[in-house]
C-alpha cells in the first residue's frame, strides 16, 4: 500500500493470535472463493453468485461471513438466496454480517460449498464510474477490509483462500483479475465472460478485478515472470513507458528474497483511492501515477516488494501491519541502494528520519500500537518510515549477510501464511544467534527514539577526547552509536549506549576538527553534538 500523494490453508496456531477487534472464527476455514459477477453499463448494480468452499474445523450449527447489507438508501448488497448441496438454507443478514444456518451439524474436517446469490450497488470496495478521461470502469479496491462491500467473504488476512473471478461484462471491455486468465468467451455479441483463477491462497485485501478499455502490453518474461502493463487506452504511450521500469525491482527482489509467488505481474492504472495498492499479481496504481516521465520507480518498488511481504507473508493482526509496510518501504530503499549506490540510501534514510522525528511529538505511539482498534488508522509514519528504519538498524545490528539470510528465512517460513512481530524476531534471533528482545521491545513496542545531547572536549596534554552522551527522553534506549572524529587522521568509533548519561574517553593524537554523531546513517535518533570550550 502506498498512501495517496505520490509521495495453504492457514492453520491458526497460538503464535499468530492477534488482538485487533475482528471476530475471528476458529471453527471454519475458507478454502476457495468462486465469484461470478455480472456488470453492466446502464446501472452500477452488480449481480453476484459467490460459491464459498468452507472447511469445518469444529462441529457447528451456523457460521457468519462478512457482506455489507442494504443501507436503506439504494446501496449495499441484498442477499437473495443461499444454498448448499441443492438445499435452500435460512440466513439472517444483519448489518455487515450474514449468519448462515446449517440444516444439520457438519463433521469436523468436512468441506462444503455454499452459494450466495446477491445483488446491489456497492457503497465501497468496487469503484464504478468514469476515469479521468471520462471512460467508464470497474476497479476493486479492497484494502484493508473493503472486500465485503461487494464480495461475501471472511474479510481479514488471517483466513486465506484460492479465488476465481468469473466476470460477465459488456464485450467492449477488457477484464483483468487476480490469478491466471483461464477463459475469455463471448456469451452474446455484446457480453463477454472472462475468468481468472489463482493457484495460491490469498487474503481478501489483495484480490481484485479491473474492467475498462485497457491498452495492454505483454512485456515478456522478467526472471521467468510474465510482466504486463495495463493502462488506460488514452495513456498508452506514457503508461507503457512508466510501468516498464517494474522490471528492475522485480528481478532484484526475486534474486534477494525468493521466487515470485504469483502467476503474473501486471501493473495496472486504476481508480484506486491509494497511490498504489499491492493486489497480488496485479498491482493497481492511481490513475495519476502515469506521466511518461519515469518518476514512479519508488512506488513500483514498494508495491512489488509487497508481493512477498504483505500479500504472501501477511500480518496476522492489523496492529502488526509494519510487517507489510515497513518491509515494503525498506525493500524499496534496498533496491535503490543496489541500483544507485550507498549515498542514495543514506539520503533516503535521512529524509525518512526527519519524517519520523517530526511525526513523533503529535503521535507518541509505538509501531505496534495494541490500543489501536480502528484498522483504518494503522497506516502511519510509524508503520512505514519508522518501521523501515527499524529494519535498517536491525541490518546494522546483525550484518548484511545475516540480515538477508533472516529475511529469506522469515519469508520461507511465513509465505502464504501470517506472522506477528515475535515470529519475525524469533527467526532473526535464530539466524543471527543474537538475543534481540531488547531491540524489538524498544523500537517496535515502545514509542519514541533517542533524543541525544552530546558534548565533547579535547585535552591536548593527555591527547584524549572526553565525550558525554545524555539521552533526554524519559526512558533510555540501548544502541550502538557511531562517532565520526573529523580532521587529520579522522576515524569512526563505536560506543555502546545503555544509560541516561555516559562518558567516553577516546584517544586522539590531534584535536579533531569536529565530531559527528552517526556519520554513516545507521541510527534513528535526533540530537546534536557540541564542543565545550
Ligand atoms: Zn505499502
Amino acid at each position: 500500500m502506498h498512501k495517496v500523494i505520490l509521495c495453504l490453508l492457514l492453520m491458526i496456531t497460538k503464535s499468530v493470535h492477534g488482538s485487533d477487534p475482528y471476530p475471528r472464527n476458529e471453527s471454519i476455514d475458507i478454502r476457495n472463493y468462486l465469484f461470478r459477477l455480472e456488470l453492466n453499463d446502464s446501472t452500477d448494480r452488480i449481480a453476484g453468485e459467490a460459491t464459498l468452499t468452507v472447511r469445518f474445523k469444529k462441529s457447528v450449527t451456523a457460521f457468519e461471513i462478512d457482506l455489507t447489507g442494504p443501507d436503506g438508501q439504494g446501496r449495499g448488497m441484498k442477499v437473495e438466496n443461499i444454498t448448499s448441496g441443492g438445499r435452500i438454507l435460512t440466513f439472517e443478514h444483519i448489518g455487515n454480517r450474514v449468519r448462515i444456518n446449517l440444516p444439520s451439524a457438519i463433521q469436523p474436517g468436512e468441506d462444503r460449498n455454499f452459494t450466495i446469490w446477491y445483488q446491489g450497488i456497492p457503497d465501497d470496495g468496487l469503484i464504478i464510474g468514469k476515469n479521468k478521461f471520462g471512460d467508464r470502469g470497474f476497479f476493486g479496491d479492497n484494502w484493508p477490509d473493503r472486500a465485503h462491500h461487494w464480495l461475501p467473504c471472511i474479510d481479514h488476512p488471517y483466513d486465506k483462500a484460492t479465488v476465481e473471478f468469473a466476470i460477465v461484462a459488456p464485450a467492449h471491455y477488457e477484464v483483468i483479475a487476480t490469478g491466471k486468465k483461464v477463459e475469455e468467451s463471448y456469451l452474446t455479441k455484446n457480453q463477454k465472460l472472462t475468468r481468472w483463477k489463482t493457484s495460491v491462497i490469498l487474503p481478501t485485501k489483495v484480490i481484485t478485478i479491473g474492467v475498462t478499455h485497457f491498452a495492454i502490453s505483454y512485456e515478456g518474461l522478467v526472471s521467468n515472470v510474465p510482466m504486463e502493463s495495463w493502462v488506460y487506452a488514452e495513456n498508452r504511450n506514457e503508461g507503457f513507458k512508466d510501468y516498464a521500469m517494474a522490471a528492475g525491482p522485480l528481478s532484484f527482489f526475486i534474486d534477494r528474497i525468493a521466487p515470485y509467488p504469483y502467476e503474473k505481474l501486471a501493473n495496472v492504472q486504476s481508480k484506486t483511492r491509494w497511490g498504489g495498492l499491492e493486489n497480488a499479481g496485479n498491482i493497481f496504481y492511481t490513475e495519476n501515477s502515469v506521466t511518461g516521465k519515469g518518476t514512479i520507480e519508488g512506488l513500483l518498488s514498494h508495491e512489488i516488494a509487497h508481493q512477498w511481504f504483505g500479500d504472501s507473508a501477511s500480518e496476522a493482526d492489523w496492529q502488526h501491519v509494519w510487517l507489510s509496510e515497513g518491509f515494503a518501504t525498506y525493500m524499496a530503499h534496498l533496491y535503490f541502494e543496489a541500483t544507485y549506490g550507498r549515498l542514495r540510501l543514506a539520503q533516503d534514510m535521512q529524509a525518512d528520519r526527519s519524517k519520523v522525528t517530526a511525526y513523533y511529538p503529535q503521535n507518541p505511539t509505538p509501531i505496534v500500537n495494541e490500543q489501536l482498534m480502528d484498522i483504518n488508522k494503522v497506516l502511519s509514519t510509524n508503520t512505514y518510515q519508522k518501521a523501515s528504519w527499524v529494519l535498517h538498524m536491525l541490518r546494522h545490528e546483525v550484518g548484511d549477510q545475516k540480515f538477508w539470510e533472516g529475511v529469506r528465512a522469515y519469508y520461507q517460513k511465513y509465505q502464504l501464511g501470517n506472522a506477528l512481530t515475535d515470529d519475525f524476531r524469533n527467526v532473526m534471533e535464530s539466524v543471527s544467534g543474537k538475543d534481540l528482545k531488547t531491540f524489538f521491545q524498544q523500537w517496535i513496542f515502545r514509542s519514541g527514539h533517542p533524543q541525544i545531547d552530546a558534548t565533547w572536549k579535547y585535552d591536548a596534554g593527555k591527547k584524549i577526547v572526553t565525550l558525554t552522551i545524555t539521552q533526554k527522553q524519559a526512558v533510555p534506549f540501548e544502541f550502538p552509536l557511531e562517532l565520526g572524529l573529523e580532521g587529520a587522521g579522522g576515524r569512526t568509533e563505536k560506543v555502546s549506549i545503555n544509560a541516561k548519561k555516559q562518558e567516553f574517553r577516546l584517544s586522539s593524537s590531534q584535536k579533531p576538527s569536529g565530531l559527528v554523531l552517526d556519520p554513516d546513517t545507521w541510527l534513528l535518533f535526533e540530537g546534536s553534538v557540541r564542543e565545550l570550550k
